[in-house]
């Protein structure tokens, strides 16, 4: 079957792609399969090379990546850099951590007891078309530093840098086979792939409902599963915070990449006494947002994904909102940026919208705060605004999430873990830890008696 991949921003075809099924799931399993010994057995220090050219091919092609994900996803064309930016660090980081990764020696009676790092075999990636490249440069960096192969399917309406990533994975010298891309559907390839006895582990991200999918097929075979999954996370507003600093900072956590964003800020809580000067800061803020042509390098919001999403997006706007912005008329999947006033019982506040669409919900004090932050089965991330660093930190440790800042709304970096809480996931993407999700500890007791 084909798979016609549309640009959003158009509505026009860019590509026309043959769709993989499960005959084609499992060769390319097979073909990862295969690859794994020699992979596996290739020295640390030539793996980290390989890395390395790896991220300094996705530089030398950073233009080019970028368009492709610009095109693909309706990226603003200077987010695009940023985030295939982020892929050449990723492959840097994970280049060096591949010699650092290693065990431990342990004494114990009769002997002394050796850790060592394994690899797991074939991973299976499963990723999202909100950011394609980055997130599977966040998945497959760790997997192959640690010495496993990949099959990487990525969403069916953005497979075009998956594909470009894995050429350059061959110009890089990656062996054939190391790491292979099937673009088809979920219900297809995804699912053959968690239930394939040869694939050692899933590392999925995604909607909760997909991952509660993943779990219970990787069941079936004991497989290794991290998820990362949606997210309702708060932006906490205090009082005694640089109030004009975190309107307007707050669009850009709520309306970057069109609100498609597992760490969207989506919930803006604002303390009562400064809810309608921070409400009047913000709407300012919002109209400021340039939304347009993805391919204008003043772009700051290009249009949702597809027609499908906007519908669901638009029916979370169920009456008159505060604010509404500006979008473009005529083709493109455009929708404005919108800021809604709500309890945290409204469906806006419940459900992961994953558009631009904010909440704003006004609270009492710090008690309230963290109340309401917490009441929400998702736990990804969140930020705190205040100039008391006490309470930033008390607020920070008391929020049920895994990635928090503080006077800030970032979340994402490469040396930091990232994943979430509650059913935002489990297990840790970037940094160091993420290389625990990718290996198995065996310890080995070697006795020294005589
Ligand atoms: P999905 O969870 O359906 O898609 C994520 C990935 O899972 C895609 O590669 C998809 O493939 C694949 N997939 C879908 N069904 C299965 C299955 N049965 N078995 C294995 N893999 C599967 O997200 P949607 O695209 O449907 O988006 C729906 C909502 O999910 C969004 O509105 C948002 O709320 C949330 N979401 C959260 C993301 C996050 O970053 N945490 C990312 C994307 C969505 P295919 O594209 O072929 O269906």
């Amino acid at each position: 079957m084909t798979l016609t991949i549309l640009n959003p921003a158009t509505e026009e075809p860019i590509a026309e792609l043959e769709q993989a099924g499960v005959e084609e799931t499992d060769e390319a399993v097979g073909r990862a399969r295969e690859a794994f010994p020699a992979w596996s057995a290739v020295a640390p220090g030539d793996r980290a090379r390989l890395l390395r050219r790896l991220a300094a091919l996705v530089e030398e092609n950073l233009e080019e990546l970028a368009r492709i994900e610009s095109r693909n996803v309706g990226k603003p064309i200077s987010g695009a850099r940023g985030e295939i930016g982020m892929v050449a660090q990723v492959f840097h980081f994970y280049a060096g951590a591949v010699d650092k990764h290693h065990g431990e020696t342990i004494p114990v009676a009769g002997g002394v007891a050796a850790t060592f790092r394994e690899p797991l075999g074939v991973v299976g990636l499963i990723v999202p078309w909100n950011f394609p490249a980055n997130i599977a440069s966040w998945k497959l960096g760790p997997a192959l530093a640690c010495g496993n192969t990949i099959v990487l399917k990525p969403a069916e309406l953005t497979p075009l840098s998956a594909i470009r990533l894995e050429e350059l994975c061959l110009d890089a010298g990656i062996p054939e086979g190391v790491v292979n891309v099937l673009v088809g559907k979920g219900s297809v390839v995804g699912q053959r792939l968690i239930e394939h006895p040869d694939v050692a582990k899933i590392a999925f991200t995604g909607s909760t409902e997909v991952g509660r999918l993943v779990m219970q097929g990787a069941a079936g075979t004991i497989k290794r599963v991290t998820l990362e999954l949606g997210g309702k996370s708060a932006n906490v507003v205090f009082e005694d915070a640089d109030l004009e600093k975190a309107a307007a900072a707050a669009p850009y956590s709520v309306f970057d990449n069109a609100g498609q964003d597992c760490c969207a800020r989506s919930r803006i809580l604002v303390q009562r006494s400064v809810y309608d000067r921070f409400l009047a800061l913000l709407v300012e803020a919002t109209r400021g947002v340039k939304v347009g042509d993805p391919a204008l390098e003043d772009t700051e919001m290009g249009p949702l994904v597809s027609s499908a999403h906007r519908e669901t997006v638009g029916s979370f706007v169920d009456r008159d909102p505060y604010f509404r912005g500006e979008a473009p008329d005529g083709p493109g999947f455009w929708f404005p940026c919108t800021l809604v006033e709500a309890t945290n019982e409204d469906r806006v506040a419940r459900d992961e919208v994953f558009g631009p669409v904010a909440a704003v919900i006004p609270f009492e004090d710090e008690a309230d705060a963290i109340r309401v932050a917490n009441d929400t089965p998702y736990g990804l991330s969140g930020s705190i605004w205040t100039r008391d660093g006490a309470r930033a930190l008390r607020v920070a440790r008391a929020t049920e999430a895994g990635v928090l800042s503080v006077n800030a709304n970032t979340s994402v970096r490469v040396q930091t873990p990232f994943g979430g809480f509650k059913q935002s996931g489990f297990g840790r993407e970037l940094g160091m830890h993420a290389l625990e999700g990718y290996s198995e500890v065996k310890s080995v007791f070697i006795s020294t008696e005589g």
